[in-house]
């Protein structure tokens, strides 16, 4: 098909700057959106904002497909790597749609002669923390932006968190700069997963527009190195978006979530501050969401339950039974901390975090069974030779469950427990 036959799926347009504010006209689908950030009065500003839009808007574009059209200038490097990002998206998501992008203008990046600093983006959570104590040295600012993960509406709660912030900047001897923005809550939220697909293009878009002043940006890792699934910040993509001499920097998935709590754990600033919960708009830690009890259930693992002054509560391991696991990513979080609760003989954490790992497992498998079944093209009238058909993929299915988890592995874990047991005598 050719271009001029495509429709607009997203548009730019109105880009304008003034002061310490970034706003622009955004269309999606024929839906109009008023998006804007605002930065502090002293900040400056990139001469090219058009740039932010695009890494912002690319994924939700190619929930649309057609024309992505950018009324304003894009850097070259950036655009260049639009073509790599999508094919990557495109597995991960084969739903998605590729896009032909049309800006007004491709320049090459620009040259910032001046000196620049680095910044690393603090939520107060267990990964910036980490990156934060790990590359101190190197870091001179911090980010936090309103309206990622508290809403605009929620302004009490946010002075809180931006006190506690502030504070642990002082502490470190950081200046910390506070972005807020509509583009998370009221703008992207409605067309695409922020997980999935937003919050890496949605921080990087606050970095372009303020590459002027800076040339490194930490983003901390939420995964380490043995789950690298599909996320909207991932070591495979965030590179993508280095233009005009700024560069991201994935950082921290060296290390597992339970090790980087146990390393940040005895820093008196994270015993006194550390935030992981986004459901709350009230207390600093709910202590029920799955973020609270993962990271309640990890100091417990660890033996240093009571230490961090923000989880308020004491964990209740039977809660853990009523928290479900919703990607390999929460399971693999699940998991290490089990190993690490077997170690410290802590068994009735352990066994309540195996039976959450076990309830995760047998639900991917239901689930799988079930697509099997939806495979199948019944006759309207529901003939006798359907029938047939759907008892034997029953069957089969049965079958196949029965034999793998019942025959063949318990087999093998008897037989490898059975020679251990053995050999010890
Ligand atoms: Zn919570």
């Amino acid at each position: 098909m050719k271009n001029e036959c495509l429709n607009i799926g997203v548009k730019i347009q109105n880009i304008k700057v003034s002061n310490n504010k970034i706003s622009a006209d955004v269309t999606v689908n024929d839906e109009h959106n008023y998006v804007w950030y605002e930065f502090p009065k002293n900040q400056k500003l990139s001469e090219r904002p058009a740039n932010a839009f695009l890494v912002i808007f690319l994924p939700i574009a190619m929930k649309f497909g057609g024309i992505f059209e950018i009324n304003g200038e894009i850097s070259k490097s950036l655009y260049n790597n639009t073509f790599v990002y999508q094919d990557i998206l495109l597995k991960w998501f084969p739903e998605l749609k590729r896009v032909t992008i049309k800006a007004n203008k491709i320049s090459k990046d620009i040259n910032y002669t001046k000196k620049r600093k680095t910044i690393s983006c603090f939520t107060g959570g267990v990964d910036a923390f980490y990156t934060l104590i790990k590359n101190n040295k190197k870091i001179n600012d911090l980010l936090y932006v309103w309206g990622f993960d508290i809403p605009l509406t929620e302004e009490k709660f946010f002075n809180k968190v931006k006190k506690n912030l502030s504070s642990v900047a002082k502490k470190f001897n950081k200046d910390i700069i506070f972005v807020k923005t509509n583009l998370g809550f009221e703008v992207t939220n409605k067309y695409a997963s922020w997980g999935n697909f937003c919050y890496g293009p949605a921080i990087a878009s606050v970095l372009l527009l303020m590459s002027e002043n800076y040339n490194y940006c930490y983003m901390p890792s939420c995964n380490d190195y043995s789950v690298l699934v599909p996320r909207g910040s991932h070591i495979i993509i965030n590179y993508l978006w280095n233009c005009d001499g700024l560069k991201f920097i994935y950082d921290g998935a060296e290390a597992s979530r339970i090790e980087k709590v146990d390393f940040i754990s005895d820093n008196d600033e994270v015993r006194k501050n550390l935030r992981v919960c986004y459901s709350s708009n009230d207390k600093y830690n709910c202590c029920k969401c799955e973020k609270c009890i993962r990271t309640m259930a990890s100091l417990e693992a660890l033996d240093k339950s009571g230490i961090i002054k923000t989880f308020p509560e004491k964990l209740n391991v039977k809660e853990i039974d009523n928290i479900e696991l919703k990607n390999d990513s929460e399971m693999n979080f699940a998991k290490d901390t089990m190993i690490v609760a077997l170690k410290n003989q802590k068994l009735e954490l352990a066994k309540h975090l195996n039976y959450q790992i076990m309830n995760y497992k047998s639900n991917l498998l239901f689930k799988e069974i079930n697509e099997n079944f939806d495979t199948i093209s019944l006759d309207k009238d529901f003939s006798n030779k359907s029938k047939e058909i759907l008892l034997w993929h029953i069957d089969n299915n049965t079958k196949y469950v029965l034999n793998k988890t019942l025959k063949t592995t318990f087999k093998k874990i008897f037989k490898k427990f059975y020679n251990l047991i053995r050999k010890k005598r």
